[in-house]
């Protein structure tokens, strides 16, 4: 309780201090910006020796070090040089065609319900018809009730895949028959941010003026993520309008690949490889994971892939544990024990790289959930102390679980003293997903042994309780339309196993 109070004390009387508290922890995740405590490159601090790799794992070595160094001031002068044409957000419907599609209506409800399909709106657009889908943690948030700028009978979901039923005019790459995987966040293309590989900052996709009053910049749009997300219309759906579709779009063209395989380079593949990015995860690095959930095994999976020496994967939910060890991680159930001491016991020195895949809203002690039930804090920054505190000196967290506002008592003398340094953001889909295919394809990774569960889209209120109470052992839930099976009959690619 002293504790409570004093931290109360200290944010509410001294705007000062809580102003650099909120630059500290706010600022890296929606910006991307790292904040370094000396002027050098992360990759000197985290055992990154590129030198040693095999040319099989580090042949997207560019990718691995692309984002660390990017000059982001001159990034901002073009951006301001270069208006480009926004997409139309809300698209025109055919309203003799009906679609099914989920709907959140607040806070645990959400809806199956029939809407009018969307057709081409901008020239630029695709109309897929979708055959797999499948929650994120993300859509959690919305489903809590803890994300702000929802409507109701907005359309979610924004990992997808499908077939490409009809394009606009001036779409080059795509054509009516492709088989498509969709990006989670929507980007432009064209921007200075785009063409620099960072899609999830887009400047043209999200005219939110609120995210712009909030964070000082608005980041891309994002399908059936909120109106600080520009409001578009979410891909838990039959058929799904994709603005810029060149860009968000992924062509698969080995019919061999299941939706399964591929369907989370949407989303939770890339975002997971972006963790190991930002991270700095190399060969002989140590990673301590927060969170096993979908992002936090896949986490595990690509950190593995990297040649990292020790993983440690944190949760308290035992068949997530279980999964984590099958990829070669150690666990710490932090129901049973404290998470710094053994973290401690396990590896004196402190791991080199933290990864947050948990994010704001699961709150673990009773000060930050009295904070944030009273709207003191909007996000817990617990995960965060506890990275701060077992990182070794010079090391990194990256924060790839999502953070949306505020934080009180984050350790800001410990991150500083000892050189942290501190990445965040949202994943780089674009960037990552053509060479994260070709590993996938070669059979070096598979991503489909986070798939606890398969049922049909018809059913997604139910599929939302079950990830969301984590029953029945669900970790990830692939939602399939109708048109699955008509495809997999027609066309023989395996877009259905249930
Ligand atoms: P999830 O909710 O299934 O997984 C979260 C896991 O964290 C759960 O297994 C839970 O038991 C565990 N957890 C809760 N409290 C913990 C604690 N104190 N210490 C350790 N583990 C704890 O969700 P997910 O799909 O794995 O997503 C994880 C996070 O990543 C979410 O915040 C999601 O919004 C975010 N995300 C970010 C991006 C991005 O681009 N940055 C993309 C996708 C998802
Ligand atoms: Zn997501």
């Amino acid at each position: 309780m002293m504790i409570f109070l004093t931290s109360l004390l200290c944010e509410t009387l001294s705007p000062r201090i809580s102003s650099s508290f909120l630059s500290v922890r706010i600022l890296p995740y929606i910006t991307g910006i790292s904040f370094r405590t000396i002027k050098m490159s992360t990759k000197n601090f985290v055992n990154f020796d590129q030198s040693k790799c095999v040319d099989k794992k580090w042949r997207h070595q560019h990718i691995m070090s692309s984002f660390a160094t990017y000059p982001m001031e001159s990034v901002r002068d073009e951006v301001q040089k270069s208006p480009i044409t926004p997409p139309t957000i809300s698209p025109k419907y055919d309203s003799n065609l009906m679609s099914t599609v989920i709907e959140w209506h607040g806070k645990k409800d959400v809806r199956v319900s029939q809407r009018p399909r969307p057709i081409i709106t901008d020239d630029t657009d695709a109309i897929i018809h979708v055959t797999s889908s499948t929650i994120c943690g993300s859509d959690l948030h919305m489903y809590n009730g803890d994300m702000k700028g929802m409507k109701a009978k907005d359309i979610i979901g924004h990992e997808c895949m499908g077939i490409v039923e009809s394009v606009g005019s001036n779409v080059k790459n795509i054509k009516v028959g492709d088989r498509v995987v969709i990006s989670a966040p929507i980007a432009c293309g064209q921007c200075e941010y785009c063409k620099t590989g960072m899609f999830s900052l887009c400047d043209v996709t999200n005219d939110s003026k609120v995210m712009e009053k909030l964070y000082g910049h608005r980041i891309c749009g994002a399908f059936g993520y909120s109106h600080l997300t520009g409001g578009y219309d979410g891909c838990q759906a039959e058929w799904v309008r994709v603005p810029f579709a060149d860009v968000n779009l992924l062509k698969i063209e080995n019919n061999r690949l299941t939706d399964e395989q591929v369907l989370f380079l949407s989303d939770v593949v890339c975002t997971a490889w972006h963790a190991n990015v930002m991270g700095g995860v190399g060969p002989g690095t140590t990673v301590a994971i927060w969170g096993a959930g979908p992002v936090g095994l896949l986490s595990v999976m690509w950190a593995k892939y990297r040649g990292a020496k020790r993983i440690f994967s944190i949760d308290c939910i035992e068949e997530r544990l279980a999964k984590a060890r099958s990829q070669g991680a150690e666990t710490i159930d932090f129901s049973k024990v404290d998470v710094i001491d053994t973290m401690q016991k396990m590896l004196p020195g402190g791991p080199d790289v933290c990864i947050d895949a948990v994010g704001f809203r699961y709150t673990k002690g009773l000060v930050h959930k009295i904070q944030r039930a009273v709207f003191l804090e909007t996000d817990t920054p617990e995960i965060l102390g506890e990275a701060v505190t077992v990182v070794r000196k010079g090391g990194t967290i990256a924060v790839i679980g999502d953070y949306f506002l505020t934080a009180n008592m984050f350790p800001i003398g410990a991150f500083m003293e000892k050189a942290v340094t501190m990445r965040g953001g949202q994943l780089y889909c674009q960037s990552y997903w053509h060479d994260l295919l070709k590993i996938i394809e070669n059979g070096e990774v598979d991503p489909t042994f986070i798939i606890t569960h398969t049922m049909e889209l018809s059913r997604a209120d139910e599929a939302y309780k079950m990830f969301d109470e984590k029953s029945d052992g669900t970790i990830k839930v692939v939602l399939k339309t109708a048109f699955a099976a008509i495809q997999q009959t027609t066309s023989g690619v395996e877009t259905i196993t249930f």
